[in-house]
């Protein structure tokens, strides 16, 4: 085990000792502050630091992997908290608006990765739930691991899922997309010599440092990036020229050249210009932030569909 992450800046505080028992289990927490410094303040004030806060792409470490956190309440008798090897991220945010942002969700995402890399931790979690879903912030709260459950825990959870605590961060977090995983893990090894396309490669989509490729058969070869479908083997009217992703890249849509759109993962469909007779073939697909998208086609033609596009004007080609 290595136990300092290279990516974090080191910023050491008080540990809680030895782990007193396995497997390990990671911990997210929200600081329930606006900022790193400010978090620091609380650690030291209260003697509550985890291992690592994360605030944007920043990290910093506290604490040895080999050595317990102490953000946790661990009441006399029951069961441990802190010193059940469980690791502790606390994310500079709130619990109540868990709108984290990608570069934060990427962040996280990577150190457990590493986290995992080290510890053996699975990605798994359970249901994280919010103030909206009554009243959790107590010791009895639905959400909360009974004691024998907690014992043997060995993925992540929430500072609400702990026995013997009664706080609720990290609310919903957005633990879906904590937990893609790439494509390239020792379970899935990458394969020797480069896997064979059908049709040609149209468009790329990053992802953080990975990216889908994505042909004119509507295959998609994932790398490193979270892949929802494909429509590799599905004849289509016309080839497909573009795509891109949802808003929360939990998604994607693809455009064909005739204007037929076919959404993935969290993408909705809105409408396309699949049975419009067009002058000339749609080019180009891009979303709105509001999870809507613009058609963009040869000739300069530009049609809106749902929330967030509208027709600002167009210049046409005549070629
Ligand atoms: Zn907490």
């Amino acid at each position: 085990m290595t136990d300092w992450y290279p990516a974090a800046t080191k910023d050491q505080m008080g540990d809680a000792g030895a782990y007193v028992g396995g497997p390990y289990r990671g911990v997210l927490h929200t600081t329930e502050g606006t900022s790193y410094i400010g978090a620091k303040q609380a650690y030291l004030k209260n003697g509550s630091n985890p291992h690592f806060t994360v605030e944007g792409k920043k990290v910093w470490q506290h604490v040895p992997l080999s050595k317990a956190a102490r953000a946790m309440k661990n009441l006399p008798g029951g069961v441990e908290t802190n010193r059940l090897s469980a690791i502790q991220i606390e994310v500079v945010g709130f619990a109540r608006t868990p709108d984290w942002s990608l570069d934060t969700i990427e962040t996280v995402r990577k150190l457990m990765i590493w986290i995992e890399e080290q510890t053996g931790i699975k990605p798994s979690a359970p249901r994280f739930l919010s103030d909206k879903d009554g009243w959790i912030a107590r010791l009895d709260a639905p959400q909360r691991m009974a004691a024998n459950a907690w014992k043997t825990w060995d993925g992540w959870c929430g500072h609400q899922h702990v026995p013997e605590n009664t706080h609720w961060d990290p609310g919903t977090c957005p633990i879906t997309a904590l937990l893609i995983r790439s494509p390239l893990t020792p379970e899935n090894p990458k394969p020797v010599g480069a896997p064979m396309a059908n049709a040609p490669f149209v468009t790329l989509l990053q992802f953080g440092e990975g990216y889908l490729q994505v042909g004119a058969d509507g295959g998609v070869f994932a790398w490193e990036a979270p892949f929802f479908g494909s429509l590799g083997g599905v004849p289509l009217n016309a080839p497909i020229v573009d795509a891109c992703w949802t808003p929360t890249r939990m998604g994607y849509w693809m455009v064909g050249a005739d204007g037929g759109v076919f959404p993935f993962g969290d993408a909705v469909f809105h409408g396309s210009m699949g049975d419009v007779k067009l002058n000339q073939p749609v080019t180009s697909i891009s979303a709105t932030e509001e999870g809507g998208y613009i058609l963009g086609a040869k000739d300069g033609g530009v049609f809106p569909f749902g929330p967030g596009a509208a027709h600002r004007g167009n210049a046409l080609w005549a070629g």
